[in-house]
């Protein structure tokens, strides 16, 4: 079974003539054989550019909450754009948007970026504003956008370079960073309540923050044990540190007030990106107003000539409507449980030790491993190479997901019980070609 892959293969050579290895970004590029040039999605499919078509559960690292063009975002973007694009004024666009973030999530104020990256790099900036300290506690496995201060330990170390859990290493995702920035990070393992413990009590004095993915959206989808994140919050109390809730991820994704909402756990600040504008690009920080507030003109800086442009705005607007009106979660919750059940059905029927992770509208599942991971350290100890195995051969099949397996499966508004029932057919056939 193999895909003819003859457009795609040529129009990589050419992507490779005029940009460095033919992607965008480098978490796309799957080598020369494998990286896909895709032409157009509808729905929950895609298809490169052979018309080969796939199920998509990628969905573009985890934007299209709705489906791929989904006609009333793209009308209402359409539409908006008509009357300009960009004017760095206040639009009452703007304000529709924050109000809605406002009353779907409970913070109090926010401010509109572009990308996640922005909104975690601002976040961490007002962090330190706010408290006058500089460093910060991230944990092992989390990703936060692709600025120096957070590009340590991410879900890309290899587990060997981790150290040891009491003294885990800083370890730098790329060159080109300054080595002293090394210093303002302190990654610890996530969901290890007494190390946590240890570093604020040895640290606070000099902590404004503590960065934390409510769920381990770039490791598999692993989650907040019991417990763990009213941990965090506490230590943050006691010690007047800055509380950022990473939603970049799950923001709009796992309930209607993101991860605040599913724990019942409310951070100082949070950042928001990809499934508020469906594939548009439109982040946000949102957070207390005594934290926010200190965003003052003059004093600490936010902004961005493209800050509340009326694309990302329009799509926002569009997408937190639709959000906030229909069952949407209902949908995701239902499919997505369907599909982790079928899946871990069919890797039980096959002998494949296994754990299945994170929440139906983002999930994931870790292969070769007997005990629940929970955390970074876990996760490594699973079976990647059989993962990305089963993942190409699932992709013969037209079921799309990363081949990397921290990378999570997401679901969309639009994936129909067929697709499910599609996919687990295609599931068990791959499972029986990589056995
Ligand atoms: N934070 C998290 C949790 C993310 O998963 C990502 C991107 N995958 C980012 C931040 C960075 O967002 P962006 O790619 O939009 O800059």
């Amino acid at each position: 079974m193999t895909r003819n892959l003859t457009q795609t293969r040529e129009l990589f050579e050419k992507a490779k003539q005029f940009i460095p290895y033919g992607v965008n970004s480098n978490f796309r590029y799957w080598g020369e054989e494998d990286t896909l040039v895709v032409m157009r999605g509808e729905g929950s499919h895609v298809w490169d550019v052979d018309e080969n078509q796939y199920i998509d559960y990628r969905l573009a690292f985890g934007p299209i909450i709705l489906g791929h063009g989904y006609p009333p975002v793209v009308e209402r973007v359409a539409e908006a754009i008509r009357d300009g694009t960009l004017f760095a004024w206040t639009t009452p666009l703007e304000i529709q948007v924050a109000e809605r973030i406002v009353r779907l999530t409970g913070v109090e104020k926010v401010r509109l970026s572009n990308t996640g990256t922005e909104a975690t790099m601002h976040a961490l900036r007002i962090a330190r504003a706010y408290t006058g300290r500089e460093r910060f506690i991230k944990f092992e496995g989390q990703y936060h956008g692709m600025y120096d201060y957070v590009l340590f330990t991410t879900a890309s170390t290899p587990a060997s370079a981790l150290g040891s859990r009491r003294n885990p290493i800083n370890v730098q995702m790329s060159s080109g960073i300054p080595e002293g920035i090394r210093r303002y990070v302190i990654n610890l393992p996530f969901n290890d309540f007494e190390r946590l413990e240890e570093a604020v009590e040895a640290h606070w004095h000099e902590l404004a923050a503590i960065m934390v993915e409510p769920i381990l959206g770039n490791a598999a989808g692993i989650m907040s044990q019991p417990g763990w994140l009213e941990k965090v919050r506490e230590l943050c109390d006691r010690h007047g540190i800055v509380l950022i809730f990473d939603e970049v991820k799950t923001g709009f994704r796992v309930a209607r007030g993101g991860a605040q909402e599913y724990f019942g756990v409310k951070a100082d600040l949070v950042t928001y990106a990809k499934a508020m504008g469906n594939g548009f690009p439109i982040a946000a920080i949102g957070g207390k107003e005594e934290v926010m507030m200190v965003i003052e003109p003059g004093r600490v800086s936010h902004g961005g000539t493209y800050t509340g442009n009326t694309v990302g705005t329009a799509a926002a607007a569009a997408t937190l409507e639709i959000l906030e009106t229909e069952p949407v979660y209902e949908a995701l919750f239902q499919r997505g449980q369907m599909l982790m059940d079928g899946i871990h059905e069919i890797l039980n029927r096959a002998g494949i030790p296994h754990f299945v992770t994170g929440l139906p509208p983002m999930f994931s599942f870790i292969l070769g491993v007997e005990e629940e991971p929970v955390d970074f350290r876990g996760y490594c100890t699973g079976d990647d190479p059989l993962y990305e195995r089963l993942a190409m051969a699932l992709l013969e099949r037209g079921v799309m997901l990363d081949c990397d397996g921290r990378e999570p499966w997401f679901l969309s508004y639009s994936h129909s019980e067929q697709d499910i029932a599609d996919t687990l057919t295609a599931f068990e056939e791959a499972v029986k070609a990589v056995i």
